[in-house]
């Protein structure tokens, strides 16, 4: 762990206390909880070059992922990290060791995902307390009921896996019964657990099987590592039976002194992992906070905790003695440090829109809106808060401060050019300055407000607000190299995702969503079409619906929303939809626009639909980029480089990855091919 010279401001000093964990002693409050990262185990050096970072960043505890305890814990086609045997320590071996380099505890999260396994990978039986559809409706198979052999040899992989913790060095083991997704929980629930013998029907019974797969962890672990409970408090969603008003508290009562440590929260994953357009920061508090008055073990929750008082505030008032972070620890693997250093203002926080949870189900490494350089730190080399200095310094103009004009250009004033950014707006943030007056967007301001901040702090840095960029004008600041982050606009001639030409009657008549960003009023009722599919339609809808207008959604795919499964957020979208007035019209594709009428069909048959009258119809579909500027440079000789959805138009965190990865291109540092290190599989023909 780093030492630090400077006493660490008073006011946040308790952040920094050690807090014993059983036989462990963690260096601080700051524990970077498990998540899921997009490494499978084919992937452990991304996976270490991750967690090192937190470490590095002063997260005093650091864990990994959901580990599979054995084979018949599958959650096919995600990437999961194993634990089955042997083989996999070693990866997990050097990944405790590169954590301790810095201080800081390691844990391991093992576990059995019980009826959120599928079977389909390796064919094994899905087990459950009872035979019943698995955990993911659309998944054609079903559990078996397991026996008393099953849970005999359930407990028994539990204590191997403990073993195996130890071997690799972990300070921490898990025992989890969370998010709906663990075969203990499973058992618990009345909902799963319809069995007859000792493991069901009462509580008691029902608790049996956590309650002695904690005791076996305990025993296994003996003095040298400790034993966390990972448990869902209540049920925000799902069948809703285990509640903090009810067993959801029976559990804590009943198991409170058995763990060394108590890390709780809600379920399911979608309400744990609340996007900021629906859950505002700490908002587990009045579910979890009963459980401090229930044992006197330490607790550890989450709440999406960036601000430093909102966490001293936890402390001080007794709701939790660990800040857990997955998602701040994500955007800033720095914080605790950041925090220690009296550098609150350079914490680059979280903006809750979920493109890191979208990546794990998306089965690749984890994204990161705020932080370009997540699961870059061992393939790409790329370090989060140091940049490599520039032999020499040049200077530079970047043409547009949207989000990736932003990362650009405080990639290359960090790497000590000169950089000059001319804005035509007469305020700064691009996209992320406009979307963020939506209706429950506005946190995302925070993608401007980290870059803005730290660019005017900064000697080597000018920034004109109100200045068109054009040829003439660009030749005047006489600048080594251009990057044009002019962005896109939205399409209005209906041409979107599922169809790639224009829609008739379109073109003139319609209002984009760069309309409704720049303010423009609108005329009820309003057709918003969504052939985007992710959120702007739908914000767009609930904003105006929260205006008092009437508003429907049309929409070409079966699914509303449809990206927007990935984010987690896609039910709750569809009940703001319905809570808001909104009418919806999945499966319905638009034919033509008649000014006040606009005629449908169904998708799929093509079948004429009734169609729809309205006095505004707003089109979502796709983007231009905005080229022109980039062209006429090339055309006069200027050396430039296009960047964000200028050069294709894309989500923020792609923006700002684009500004950040050109930005780093041109210091020269990244392979001229563009080939990164990558994962080398063994051959073992
Ligand atoms: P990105 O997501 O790629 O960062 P944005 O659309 O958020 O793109 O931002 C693009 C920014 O570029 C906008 O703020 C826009 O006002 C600005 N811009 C576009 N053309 C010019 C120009 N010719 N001169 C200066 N600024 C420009
Ligand atoms: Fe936060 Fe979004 Fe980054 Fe996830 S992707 S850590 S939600 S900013």
């Amino acid at each position: 762990m780093t030492v630090h010279s400077n006493p660490v401001d008073a006011r946040y000093a308790v952040l920094f206390e050690p807090v014993r964990i059983g036989p462990k002693i963690a260096p601080n409050r700051f524990f970077a909880v498990p998540h899921a990262t997009g490494h499978s185990p084919l992937m452990p050096n991304g996976s270490i070059g991750m967690r090192a970072m937190k470490a590095e960043g002063g997260w005093g505890t650091v864990c990994m992922q959901l580990a599979e305890i054995d084979p018949s814990s599958d959650i096919s086609n995600l990437p999961i990290e194993k634990f089955w045997d042997e083989v996999d320590v070693r990866s997990h071996a050097r990944l405790t060791e590169k954590i301790r380099e810095h201080g800081s505890l390691s844990a391991i999260e093992i576990a059995h995902s019980g009826l959120r396994s599928r079977g389909l990978a390796n064919g094994y039986p899905v087990l459950g307390p009872s035979s019943l559809p698995v955990l993911k409706p659309e998944v054609p198979a079903q559990s078996k009921a397991m026996d008393k052999s099953d849970i005999a040899a359930l407990r028994r992989s539990y204590r191997a896996a403990v073993q195996r913790a130890k071997q690799a060095g972990y300070d921490i083991v898990y025992v989890y019964a969370a998010h709906d997704a663990s075969v203990l929980w499973h058992f618990l629930t009345p909902a799963y657990n319809h069995r007859t013998d000792e493991y069901g029907g009462n509580f008691e019974n029902r608790v049996r099987l956590l309650r002695e797969v904690l005791e076996d962890a305990k025993e296994e672990a003996g003095d040298d590592i400790a034993v966390a409970i990972r448990f869902a408090v209540h049920e925000l969603s799902g069948p809703k039976a285990i509640l903090s008003t009810g067993e959801g508290r029976d559990v804590v009562e009943r198991l409170a002194e058995i763990p060394d440590l108590w890390d709780v929260n809600v379920a399911g994953w979608s309400r744990d992992s609340g996007t900021s357009r629906f859950d505002p920061e700490g908002s587990q508090e009045e579910f979890t906070s009963f459980v401090k008055k229930l044992t006197s073990k330490p607790v550890v929750g989450v709440g999406r905790f960036t601000s430093a008082d909102a966490m001293v505030s936890q402390i001080r008032r007794g709701v939790l003695d660990l800040i857990g972070g997955a998602r701040p620890s994500i955007a800033d693997p720095y914080l605790p440090r950041k925090i220690r250093e009296g550098r609150i203002d350079e914490v680059r926080e979280c903006i809750g829109c979920n493109i890191c949870v979208a990546s794990d189900a998306y089965s690749i490494p984890l994204r990161c809106t705020q932080n370009p350089t997540m699961s870059e730190e061992w393939r790409r080399g790329w370090h989060p808060e140091k940049i490599p200095k520039a032999a020499d310094p040049t200077n530079v103009l970047v043409v547009g401060s949207g989000p990736a004009g932003l990362e650009c250009a405080l990639t290359l004033a960090r790497a000590g050019h000169n950089v000059t950014i001319a804005e035509k707006a007469t305020e700064a943030g691009g996209r992320v300055s406009k979307e963020s007056r939506l209706k429950g967007l506005a946190v995302w301001s925070r993608v401007r407000d980290y870059r803005l901040y730290q660019l005017q702090q900064m000697g080597n840095v000018e920034i004109f607000l109100g200045s068109e960029i054009s040829v003439d004008v660009a030749c005047e600041f006489e600048p080594d190299h251009i990057f044009v982050a002019t962005g896109s606009s939205w399409r209005n001639d209906g041409l979107g995702r599922s169809r790639y030409s224009a829609i008739p009657g379109f073109e003139g008549t319609v209002l984009t969503p760069d309309d409704i960003l720049d303010g423009r009023e609108v005329d009820g009722p309003v057709i918003v079409y969504d052939d985007d599919h992710y959120y702007m339609g739908n914000v767009i809808a609930e904003h105006l619906a929260a205006r008092g207008l009437e508003v429907c959604l049309v929409c070409p795919l079966p699914s509303i929303a449809g990206w927007m499964g990935y984010t987690l957020e896609q039910p709750r979208v569809l009940t703001a939809m319905v809570d808001a007035g909104v009418r919806m019209y999945p499966n319905t594709t638009a034919v033509a626009w008649g000014g006040s009428k606009l005629t449908v069909k169904r998708s799929d048959t093509h079948e004429p639909l009734p169609s729809i009258e309205a006095k505004t119809l707003i089109s979502v579909t796709a983007r231009s980029p905005s080229v022109r500027l980039a062209d006429a440079l090339r055309l006069a000789g200027l050396s430039c480089s296009l960047i964000g959805d200028a050069l294709a138009p894309g989500i923020i965190q792609s923006a700002v990855f684009s500004g950040h990865r050109v930005a780093r291109e041109y210091l020269g540092t990244e392979p001229k091919d563009g080939i990164f290190k990558r994962e080398a599989p063994t051959l073992f023909i």
